[in-house]
């Protein structure tokens, strides 16, 4: 058991390693998110030395070179590291919430799009369509099989468990998931409508409906609820801090994801608490 966490965890890391390269050779001008510019050899950002095989080892490299390029002594961003562990958490939580099973396959590849798409809005404020869309076909896979199989997915059917009963919109999956993709969909062009544009953007409008074609409802409405407190936290401790000004930008799709992965990973437990805490349970 142990050793398994162990493997998934060295083997997300991996991934991770790869998903930081997507991130650092983004090029928002090209329209392909995988174009030529993912090939050739990884070099360090600021002498362009060739990274050999031990230097490219997920959080190790790191670690052991006390942050520093090994040619420059230039400081390596804290991102590579960051990305790597993330994805190796991911690989693990899908793991030890769904075993191996193709629920925790899809769950771990939604989750990974939302942490690369997550780091490409933060450093361009722009959530690549392509994410998106790959995002929305693995809600379309997730919900079929969601229909195949009675057995797939979480807990009657919501991350959130039995309490999703009272919210309604159980009785057939595919209105269910649909009903939240639309939900979130309205909402947000909505806000973008009423702002004027100047608080979210169409990319966060079509995140949020391809998310809530994969996490269905009422799953949708608490994930977005805590993206807009964690959004609302974060920018207000940013202006408090003069770290941002009023009409600086902040990306809103870091704390969509993590909405939506607190949610998906911890949603039951999360009710669950609350409502105990309440002496409501
Ligand atoms: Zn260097």
């Amino acid at each position: 058991m142990i050793a398994n966490y162990f493997i998934l965890f060295i083997f997300g890391a991996c991934i991770g390693s790869f998903l930081n390269v997507v991130v650092l050779r983004y090029n928002p001008e090209k329209t392909a998110l995988l174009g030529r510019h993912l090939g050739g050899r990884s070099r360090c950002r600021s002498c362009g030395k060739s990274l050999r095989w031990f230097e490219l080892i997920p959080v190790l490299s790191f670690a052991f070179q006390g942050g520093k390029c090994r040619g420059c002594r230039q400081k390596i961003s804290w991102q590579y590291p960051i990305v790597e562990i993330l994805s190796g958490a991911i690989l693990v939580a899908a793991y030890w919430k769904w075993g191996f099973t193709p629920e925790a396959l899809l769950i771990s590849l939604f989750a990974l799009s939302l942490l690369v798409l997550s780091f490409i809005d933060f450093y361009f404020q722009v959530i690549p369509d392509e994410l998106n869309l790959f995002i929305g076909f693995l809600g379309l896979i997730f919900v079929f099989f969601g229909a195949w199989d009675k057995s797939f997915g979480p807990t009657e059917g919501s991350f959130i468990g039995y309490y999703a009963s009272v919210l309604g919109f159980r009785q057939n999956i595919f209105i269910n998931h649909l009903a939240a993709a639309v939900f979130a969909g309205l909402l947000f062009y909505g806000l973008i409508f009423l702002t004027r544009g100047k608080g979210m953007g169409v990319g966060d409008a079509k995140l949020a409906l391809a998310a809530g074609l994969f996490i269905g409802w009422p799953d949708i409405v608490l994930a977005l609820m805590f993206s807009f407190v964690l959004g609302g936290l974060f920018g207000f401790v940013a202006l408090v801090s003069r770290k941002k000004k009023m009409k600086d930008l902040l990306p809103f799709g870091p704390f969509m994801a993590a909405g939506i992965l607190l949610i998906v990973f911890l949603g039951f437990n999360i009710c669950h608490g609350y409502l105990r805490f309440f002496n409501l349970v």
